[in-house]
């Protein structure tokens, strides 16, 4: 008898739109020295128990996350301090994660950071990048790719709990209302959270630290020390298991010996590229290896292909993922150089950011995408309804009904865009082709993946593999189970 296939839950998670900072929070970030006054915060960041120091001379890559980042004014000051660093031979990437529950608008950025001269060049570069204020992730890229920032737009409980960034340093104030109107403060609970995210031997910093966040964190594996103003704490679980290798939620994290930064990526389509662009340029030496006898001939072979959001009633995963990889997408193709009818690979990529307006299919779906509109409220540069009549008079001819109009979005050719990013990582000199071999199979041998040809023979080998084989993915791994769907 056949097994009568089990129905997945549908689980809808409910889109919410954001809410933008109120000139009352704007306020009281003015007056909280912690957010307004460079010079107080700039003394503390430099004090050694502090810890920013520590992580910028001891980390390749450090990872600050920010809970209270109103204007940016501790982004400016840790870059700055970065910068500093990194020329003496510290840390070379600075990843600086933050949660903003109430963003402010481009006009109430500018006239924030107008306060502080001293920090005018960077502050422009933070405002040419502010995001549009949509709910999710936004990966921003500055200083030539060796700082990233990562604004997280939305609810501050909800993002922390779905966040996973092991972090070297927290800056927290323990007065999170004045960032937050709705925060529930430091309990033990919200401490636990941070817990989770800390490497051993993590550092917190928080601004006019008070002993209830003191305690909380204490019971939470942090150990407190009193500076003038605020409170330096250290991540020193006494549960620490020196075996641990595998982060599970109630297990410290452990630093691992860094392994070489080298890896194979196994296609050469949008995927594949992308990845070895972004690799190169973080300083890793890529074997990229395709079957086809140059990139972008399967899949991404196509002449044109359309960008634009995908827009979504709810807030699933794959709706964050979507809009996060678009907006991230636009930013770093204009990085590449930008999209136009005549860009080669040595200055751009080939297609036109036109703008597309998708109509309802018929009259219920046209309904359903008013509705979207209505509930999100979408900046309109992101995407912008239109009625029957806007519709038919942008387009200059009748049409059956409204639809969406995203002003960014367009087409490319993808094969274009590949080349593109293989241009621009040749140009780190890391980066090894294989073009018209086939990996018949990936082989463990130590702490290294093989990847060997049908014929036997070791095409490459690297301590970390990257399948972009698109659904072929799965049969170079069939025991890992990949949830690839043809
Ligand atoms: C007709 C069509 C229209 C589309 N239109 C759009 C659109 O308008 N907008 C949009 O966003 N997307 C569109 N897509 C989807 C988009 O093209 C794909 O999602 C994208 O190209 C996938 O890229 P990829 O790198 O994952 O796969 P691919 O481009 O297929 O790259 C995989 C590579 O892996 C190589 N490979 C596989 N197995 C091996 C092996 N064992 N050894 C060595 N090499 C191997 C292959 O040779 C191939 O080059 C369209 C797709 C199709 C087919």
């Amino acid at each position: 008898m056949a097994h009568p296939r089990r129905a997945r839950p549908i689980i809808f998670m409910p889109a919410k739109p954001l809410t933008a900072a109120t000139d009352e929070l704007v306020a009281l970030w003015r007056s909280d020295p912690f957010a307004s006054n460079p010079e107080l915060l700039a003394e503390l960041l430099d004090c050694p128990e502090a810890g920013l120091q520590d992580c910028l001379r001891q980390q390749q890559c450090a990872t600050v996350v920010d809970l209270h980042f109103g204007a940016g004014l501790a982004f400016l000051l840790t870059w700055q301090c970065f910068a500093r660093w990194r020329e003496q031979g510290g840390a070379e990437r600075l990843h600086y994660v933050a949660i903003v529950p109430h963003p402010c608008d481009p006009a109430q950025l500018a006239a924030l950071h107008a306060q502080w001269p001293q920090l005018e060049h960077t502050a422009r570069q933070l405002q040419a990048a502010w995001p549009l204020p949509l709910p999710g992730t936004h990966r921003v890229m500055l200083a030539d790719g060796a700082v990233t920032l990562t604004l997280v737009l939305g609810e501050m409980d909800e993002e922390l709990a779905r966040l996973d960034a092991p972090t070297d340093l927290f800056y927290l104030h323990a007065d999170p209302t004045r960032f937050d109107p709705l925060a529930s403060g430091w309990n033990p609970y919200q401490c636990k959270r941070l817990a989770r995210q800390a490497w051993t031997g993590a550092h917190a910093l928080v601004y006019q630290g008070d002993q209830a966040t003191a305690q909380a964190m204490r019971q939470n594996g942090f150990e407190a020390h009193r500076l003038p103003q605020a409170m330096a704490l250290h991540y020193a679980p006494a549960w620490v298991r020196p075996a641990a290798h595998v982060a599970t939620s109630n297990t410290p994290l452990l630093r691992q010996p860094p392994h070489a930064r080298h890896a194979l990526v196994i296609g050469a389509g949008l995927a594949g590229c992308a990845a070895a662009e972004r690799l190169t340029a973080r300083g890793w030496r890529i074997d990229l290896i395709d079957a086809c006898d140059g990139p972008a001939q399967r899949a991404s072979g196509n002449h044109g292909g359309l960008f634009m959001p995908a827009l979504a009633r709810d807030e699933s995963p794959l709706a964050r993922l979507s809009r996060a990889a678009y907006l991230y997408a636009l930013n770093h193709w204009q990085w590449l150089g930008g999209i136009g009818l005549d860009r080669t690979e040595a200055d751009g990529v080939a297609g036109e950011q036109c703008g597309v307006l998708q109509l309802g299919r018929d009259a219920k779906q046209a309904t359903s995408f008013e509705l979207a509109a209505a509930q999100w409220n979408y900046p309109p540069h992101y995407a912008r309804w239109l009625g029957q009549d806007q519709a038919a008079a942008l387009l200059g001819m009748p049409v059956a009904t409204g639809g969406y109009l995203f002003e960014r979005a367009g087409w490319l050719n993808p094969p274009s865009l590949c080349r593109r990013l293989l241009f621009v990582a040749h140009a780190q000199a890391r980066l090894h082709q294989h073009f018209g071999r086939t990996v018949a199979s990936l082989v463990r041998n130590g702490q290294q993946w093989q990847a060997v040809a049908s014929e036997g023979d070791v095409i490459a080998a690297a301590p970390v593999v990257i399948l972009a084989a698109g659904a072929q993915a799965k049969a170079l791994l069939p025991a890992a189970g990949l949830p690839l769907q043809a």
